[in-house]
Formats: structure tokens, C-alpha cells, sequence
């Protein structure tokens, strides 16, 4: 047991501890207690206590501070109710302890036994060492989802404790666990609706991956606190006078944004955190029996006083998002130019905002419409999983499309109304209607305008899909369609017609093996699949059959008995691309940089990862990949989330050590005013002051404003701070930030 010293309570102490927590959990829940709930609840608690009496957490603490703490979060974030409650305190027990399910159901009833054990399958994900089946245990946590979506809101109540108390575990495991929440997660809780959560959890996973920048945001948003409320209290003021003066029951004010969004927008627009113009967001909320009127009565009254910007206007009180959100959202231009943006929600909208999925639940017998949005967004979950075919991971990487993109709104043509991701094409909206469709699909009029079927939808266009008997879907399409769905049955169909014309080339390759009088086996298959690099056999038996392969080269292979024999691999020595070893890429040569957790590090070899070009100093890991050996990436790369996510164990820890005998070729990004000296104040600094070896420099300028990007070859991260530091001193020079690269897809 480790007990640290950060705590140190005696037994009463800690009995009191717990009684405390337990007694603020009832007290949450009390105006949901119906007769009999409290005794349930209260037994719910005696279980698990017992059941866990003698375990503690990493940090010391007693355990069922745990989900004493997961059942305070569904009730009073997520605003679950008893049933819930009983779930949450249980939700480690059968996993963990004796109890059994038999005896859960038998004490608390059917539907608390299925909640946990939902919540026991999805608790053996984390633990696996296979890939695949890692995807295949994401795949069962949506499958939870679209059965009692209870079960995935616990679990990321389950998963927001954790990431609330992950100071006391190692470092891998910490890195593990963010890595799950942003993949995962994260983008299930926006899908719930459940805003903050999200958030928070965004927020705690810079916390992990990228401590440095996380901090120095949140030190900033402290340095700039009170002018940012001077600001906001200048700007509601008029707001506020016109709205009493009007007879509004309302709330108004501002709030900053959250750290990773505000780290999102410095590195996507690659612009300083004093650049970023929307650090907060006004919001103002309506206590209204007319909510859709009075909303747009607020909107009227704002622009009364300030201008607004008419592209930035977003209406979701007529159309909700299909996660349920509700609100106007508009942008004006306030006091000294500055952009701001203006949230209008109702409380009941708030709710929503804040409670998701939940708060959908509380409000269903209004007979809401964004219920049945949500609804269809399970129900096309259960399709796609319920295809048999899908491949987990491929499943995960096209969902997680649909989770991130921005909507539209598009209409059929009797006027009903389809949600598409934006960047959906004709070809999507005909597969979002009907797989028939879709495959079929041959073009399509949008606007009653003629279109073919990559053509781009737009809000609100309306379409008509056009199809043909002969049409079947090929390769390319996968280029264009964005949904889920239709990329998932276009590969579907792509596969089957694959199956069925490697039978084609079945036929051939017997008739040739019949020849060589060997048989058409299974080994015999891989080892001709394996020889010429075919990723499987089927994928063989199609290249005969479309003419990519001619079985004449099977005559380079020996028979013995009913095998054939490959002849032998000349072995090929990959020749290095030629600057590669002065580069610093391959590391072979004497003095390591980098000590390897686990293994003798000397006799590793490795490479950096081209995707973030880590340096010593930087934060990193290292991922064994399938052809390239060891690539060292670091723990804030675009990749990293995916990387340690779904392939935990082809990580490990990976640390620099001193030495400073080889360079890093890394590079940096500079914005300035187009001044004639400044190419040579850039490289006096470079190679003059520091010495440096730069290995190129380019420059593009236009109207007055220039950009350039210097790759320079440095022996540390603190000798790139230094030079980041000293061109941001120059004259003219704007902002230098180190270059990044973009998440490669997949
Ligand atoms: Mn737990």
C-alpha cells in the first residue's frame, strides 16, 4: 500500500471523511428521493464500502472516496438520477471485489445489474495489449451507448474523476489515460451535449501532455483577468439598462474560455495568445415562457447597440444541433473594435448546454424535437455497428469525423430536413437517406441545378439524388464522402465485389498451381501472398484477377511435396537518403541522446518523428512501429493521442540525457512587417550572434506582411527558445513559434 505523505489522516478522521462526502451526495439527490430510494441508496453505499474496505487509491486515500466521488458527479454534472447513483457507487465493485452481478441484481433489480455490467465489460478496455482489440473494446463502449446510455455516462463521470486525480500515478499511465480521454472520451461527452465536462476534460489533458503551455495560458488568463472584466463590465452595461428597461427576468455575463481552446485556436491560426480575439464570451440567459421570441428580442436589443457581424450569426434556437444544443449565438463588434461574442439561451437551453443528454431526459415530456436527433444519431451508431464488416479501427477514425465536424442543415425534396457534417457531399446525403441510394447514386440536382455526386452541400440547399440502374461504387468515391455511413458501406461494397471477383482469380492461379502439380492451399496461398508483398491472400487473388499479377512468376518458385517454396529474399539494404546521417536522424553513432526505459539504450537505434521533430529537452516517448523500428515522438504531438490511445503497448517511456554532441534539425516560423534588412537581421542572428547552422530558410511576403520558415540544426530545446526569444526581439519581427506539423490522418 502506498500511502503518501500528502496524506495522512487517522482512522476517525477518515471515517468522518467519508460520512461527509456520503451525506453531500444525499443531499444533492434529495429532491429525487422517492419513498424507499434513500434506503436503496444508502444500502448501494454499504456494499461498495464494504466491498472495499481495504482498498485505497494510489494517492492513500480509501477507495470509496471514488464512487462516492463518480456518483457526486452524475448527479450534480451530468443530473442523472437514483438509479444512477446506485450504479455509480457500484461500478467498480464487480470488477474489483467479490460482489457479484447475481447479487446486485438480486438486491437492486435488472436494470442496475445491466448498467454495471456494461460498466464492467467497458472497464477491461483499458488493459489490452493488442490493437485491434482495443478498437473492437471503443467499438463496445459506443455499443453501451445505444443500449442504455447511462452506462457511457457513468463511465465518463468514472473517467472525469480520474483525470480530476491523476496527479499521484506514474507518468505512462497518466499520458494513457489523457491520451484515451482526448481520443475518446472527450469527444463522446460533446456528443452527449455535455459541454463542460468536455471541457474539463480537454483543459486536464494539456495539463498532461503539454504542462508548459498549459500553464503559462492559464498564467496569462490570471495577468489579464482584470482588465478582461473592466472590458466585459464596459460592454454589458448598455445590455444590461435595455434589458431591465424591457421587462427581461435575465442573467448576464462573461466568461474566458477554456485553456485548450484557446491553445487550439494560437496553434491552428497560428497566432499569439494576445492575438486570440474571442478569451471569452458573453452570455446572457432568459427566464421566458416564449423562449424562441424573446431570444430574438434580445438579439435586436444588442444590435441596437452594437454592430453585428452578420456571418458570425448562428441560429440554433430554430434548428438545434443534432447533440441537442440550443442557443443564438452572435458576434458584435464592442468598445475599441474588439470582437465579441454574445451567447442568447433560455435556462431551459442552459440546462441543456450544460447537462447534455440528461437534461433531455428531464424535459421529454415537452415532447422536444432535438429528442428525436439524438435518438437518430443512436440509432445510426447501432447500423453501422451492427455491419459486420466494419473494421474496428476504421469504424472509430470515421466516427470520430462525424463527432468533430461543424453542421448543415439539408433538405429533401419534400422539405425534410437532414443534418450532414459540413463538407458532406451530394453522395453523402444519398446514403444518408438510404443505402440504395447512395450506391445507385449517379448525381444529383441541388437547387433543382444539375451536380455530380462530389459536389458540396450547403446549408439549407435542398436535393434531389439522381440515380441509375448500372451505377456501382468504386474507389474514388472514398475520396470525397465525409459521413460515417457512407464511407463505411461504400467500403463495404467495395470488399464484397473484391471477394467475388477474387474467385476469378482463384480459378487462375489453380489451374496454374494444378500445372506445378501442387495444391491450392491455404499455406501455399500465404507463402505467394507473403513473397510478393500482398497484404492478404484475397488481396492476391484480385490483383490475378484484374490482371495485376501474372502467375508466370510463379516459376521462380520450388516445389517440395504438396509445397511451394519461395526462393530466397535478396536481402536489401535500405539505402539512407543521403544527408540523413549528418542530420542527426539515425543515431547509432557514439553519445546518446536518448535513454530508453526498459531495455539497454545502447543498443537501440531510433528515429525522430517527422510528424513533431522532437529535440532533447522536449517531452517524449517512443512507438515502435511496424517498419521503421522506434520512432521518438513527443508527448505533445498532433499524433500523440491517437498513438498512445490505441497502441499502449507499442510504447515506451523514453527520456533525453545529456549530451550535447549531435544536432536536431528542427525549424521555426517567423511573421513579421516586410523590411528590406530583415532576411539579413534574421540570419546575423542565426549564424552570427548564436552560431548556428541553418540549413534552410524560406521567405514569402505580400502586402507588406511576411512569413519564412528557418530549419536550423540545434543540440537542445533551450538553444531553440534562445533563438525563438532573440528573433522575437528583432524590429519588424512579429511572432516566432516553433513549426509544427499537421496531424497525418489515420
Ligand atoms: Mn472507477
Amino acid at each position: 500500500m502506498i500511502v503518501t505523505d500528502k496524506y495522512l489522516l487517522s482512522e476517525e478522521e477518515e471515517k468522518k471523511l467519508i460520512l461527509r462526502e456520503y451525506r453531500g451526495l444525499l443531499r444533492q439527490l434529495k429532491h429525487r428521493l422517492k419513498k424507499g430510494d434513500k434506503k436503496l441508496v444508502r444500502r448501494a453505499f454499504e456494499v461498495a464500502a464494504d466491498a472495499h474496505k481495504h482498498m485505497r487509491r494510489k494517492s492513500g486515500e480509501p477507495y470509496i472516496l471514488h464512487p462516492l466521488a463518480v456518483a457526486r458527479i452524475v448527479v450534480e454534472e451530468i443530473g442523472l438520477g437514483v438509479t444512477s447513483v446506485i450504479c455509480a457507487l457500484l461500478h467498480d465493485t464487480v470488477e474489483d471485489t467479490e460482489v457479484t452481478l447475481k447479487e446486485i441484481e438480486l438486491e437492486f433489480g435488472s436494470t442496475p445489474s445491466r448498467i454495471v455490467e456494461g460498466l464492467t465489460k467497458i472497464s477491461n478496455v483499458v488493459e489490452t495489449k493488442d490493437t485491434t482489440q482495443q478498437a473492437e473494446n471503443f467499438k463496445k463502449i459506443l455499443l453501451t451507448l445505444a443500449d442504455d446510455p447511462r452506462v457511457i455516462l457513468i463511465k465518463i463521470a468514472d473517467r472525469l474523476h480520474n483525470m480530476r486525480t491523476l496527479e499521484s500515478m506514474s507518468r505512462d499511465k497518466q499520458l494513457k489515460i489523457a491520451s484515451e480521454t482526448s481520443y475518446l472520451y472527450a469527444p463522446l461527452a460533446h456528443r452527449l451535449g455535455l459541454y463542460e465536462i468536455k471541457t474539463e476534460m480537454e483543459d486536464l489533458c494539456l495539463k498532461i501532455t503539454d504542462r508548459e503551455v498549459h500553464d503559462e495560458i492559464a498564467q496569462k488568463l490570471k495577468d489579464t483577468k482584470r482588465e478582461r472584466s473592466r472590458y466585459i463590465n464596459e460592454f454589458i452595461k448598455p445590455i444590461r439598462e435595455e434589458l431591465e428597461v424591457n421587462h427581461f427576468d435575465f442573467e448576464i455575463y462573461g466568461r474566458p474560455k477554456s485553456i485548450h481552446s484557446i491553445w487550439n485556436k494560437m496553434r491552428t491560426k497560428h497566432v499569439t495568445f494576445e492575438e486570440v480575439y474571442d478569451l471569452f464570451a458573453i452570455r446572457i440567459i432568459l427566464k421566458t415562457e416564449h423562449e424562441k421570441e424573446d431570444c430574438w428580442k434580445v438579439f435586436s436589443l444588442i444590435t441596437n447597440h452594437y454592430q453585428h457581424s452578420v456571418e458570425r450569426l448562428r441560429d440554433w434556437v430554430s434548428t438545434p444541433k443534432s447533440n441537442g444544443y440550443e442557443a443564438l449565438h452572435t458576434t458584435v463588434m464592442g468598445p475599441g473594435g474588439k470582437w465579441v461574442e454574445v451567447q442568447i439561451r433560455t435556462e431551459r437551453m442552459n440546462d441543456i448546454a450544460e447537462k447534455g443528454l440528461a437534461a433531455h431526459w428531464k424535459y421529454k415530456e415537452g415532447g422536444n424535437a432535438t429528442e428525436s436527433k439524438l435518438d437518430d444519431w443512436l440509432k445510426n451508431i447501432r447500423e453501422l455497428l451492427q455491419n459486420p464488416d466494419s473494421n474496428a479501427m476504421d469504424f472509430i477514425q470515421d466516427l470520430k469525423k462525424d463527432i468533430f465536424l461543424d453542421e448543415i442543415y439539408t433538405y429533401t425534396p419534400n422539405g425534410d430536413m437532414r443534418i450532414l457534417p459540413s463538407g458532406s457531399t451530394a453522395l453523402d446525403f444519398a446514403f444518408s437517406i438510404h443505402s440504395e441510394l447512395g450506391k445507385t447514386c449517379i448525381g444529383a440536382k441541388v437547387n433543382y441545378k444539375l451536380v455530380p455526386i462530389s459536389h458540396v452541400l450547403r446549408n439549407a440547399d435542398q436535393i434531389e439524388i439522381i440515380t441509375s440502374k448500372k451505377q456501382k461504387p468504386n474507389d474514388d468515391w472514398l475520396k470525397f464522402v465525409v459521413t460515417a455511413k457512407a464511407r463505411s458501406r461504400i467500403k463495404y461494397y467495395l470488399k464484397e465485389e473484391k471477394r467475388i471477383k477474387a474467385q476469378d482469380g482463384k480459378e487462375i492461379l489453380s489451374r496454374k498451381l494444378d500445372h506445378l502439380k501442387v495444391p491450392a492451399s491455404q499455406q501455399n496461398l500465404f507463402e505467394i501472398a507473403n513473397f510478393f508483398h500482398y497484404h492478404s491472400p484475397t488481396d492476391l487473388l484480385y490483383s490475378i484477377a484484374i490482371g495485376g499479377f501474372d502467375v508466370r512468376e510463379l516459376s521462380q518458385f520450388s516445389v517440395h511435396g504438396d509445397r511451394l517454396i519461395a526462393p530466397e529474399q535478396p536481402k536489401r539494404e535500405e539505402p539512407l537518403p543521403e544527408n540523413e546521417e549528418q542530420l542527426g536522424r539515425n543515431i547509432p553513432a557514439k553519445g546518446y541522446e536518448l535513454v530508453i526505459f526498459g531495455e539497454s539504450a545502447d543498443r537501440i537505434q531510433y528515429k525522430l518523428a517527422n510528424c513533431c521533430q522532437p529535440i532533447p529537452g522536449d517531452d517524449v516517448f517512443g512507438f515502435i512501429t511496424a517498419s521503421e523500428g522506434l520512432k521518438i515522438h513527443r508527448t505533445n504531438c498532433p499524433n500523440a493521442a491517437t498513438l498512445l490511445a490505441n497502441y499502449g503497448h507499442r510504447v515506451v517511456k523514453a527520456k533525453w540525457a545529456k549530451n550535447k554532441e549531435i544536432s536536431f534539425l528542427t525549424g521555426v516560423k517567423i511573421n513579421g512587417l516586410d523590411d528590406v534588412g530583415v532576411i539579413h537581421k534574421i540570419t546575423n542572428v542565426v549564424s552570427g550572434e548564436l552560431r548556428m547552422n541553418m540549413r534552410s530558410m524560406s521567405i514569402d511576403s505580400k502586402d507588406g506582411i511576411f512569413e519564412g520558415t528557418i530549419m536550423v540544426f540545434v543540440n537542445h530545446k533551450e538553444e531553440l527558445d534562445e533563438l525563438c526569444h532573440r528573433l522575437e526581439s528583432l524590429n519588424g519581427i512579429n511572432k516566432v513559434t516553433r513549426l509544427d506539423m499537421e496531424p497525418t490522418q489515420n
